[in-house]
């Protein structure tokens, strides 16, 4: 027989968070609780459990878009500390790997699991305008679906990704005067009209 009880489900925890403290920390760190990255906490989490315990990481992610953010907050890996890399290629999806190894896991979004989800499948095809969307659902929705949402998959990152590349060495510009990193030739890039100011 139906009963309402055996539909209740609750939210999912991401890692050692409750769902609501997740929202919280969001909010502190990016402004706002953005789906994607209440999404993108539970893809670091997905990772993290499939590497060894103890693994020093790092992770390439496939999209700036809050994947990052996401990275950021759940573990050590920085943009500043080099542990975390993009690799643009439009899709959300990140991976954690072995610093040395390069061995790891990557994380993406599968499309039949998101057919069962039909607010996280609007807002992530972007079916409907931010108004149109219902954002409270949305949320829900993320909470409940947790880990899976996603497929996951053993990845191995190439040896020339895994050596870190030096800048080299630094000169001061004969144009501007500031240090800069000399291989990008006889002046600075800033002096070649490459700024966004
Ligand atoms: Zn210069």
């Amino acid at each position: 027989m139906y009963t309402a009880e055996s539909t209740v489900r609750a939210a999912q925890p991401v890692g050692n968070h409750s769902y609501e403290e997740f929202k919280e920390l969001t909010r502190e760190f990016h402004g706002c609780a953005a789906p994607g990255l209440l999404i993108g906490g539970y893809m670091v989490e997905k990772a993290r459990a499939r590497l060894p315990e103890g693994t020093l990481f790092e992770v390439f992610v496939e999209t700036a878009k809050c994947l990052p953010d996401a990275v950021q907050l759940l573990t050590l890996c920085t943009y500043g500390n080099g542990r975390i890399r993009l690799a643009e290629t439009g899709r959300f999806a990140l991976a954690l790997y072995d610093k040395y190894t390069g061995q790891g896991w990557r994380v993406f979004i599968d499309p039949l699991k998101l057919r069962q989800w039909p607010e996280i499948e609007t807002w992530l095809l972007k079916k409907k305008s931010k108004q149109e969307q219902d954002s409270d659902r949305l949320l829900e929705e993320i909470g409940l679906a947790g880990e899976e949402l996603f497929g996951i998959q053993s990845v191995g990152i190439s040896e020339r990704f895994l050596e870190k590349s030096s800048s080299g060495p630094i000169a001061p510009c004969p144009g501007c005067g500031e240090p800069y990193t000399a291989v990008d030739g006889p002046i600075c890039r800033g002096c070649l009209g490459q700024t966004p100011y």
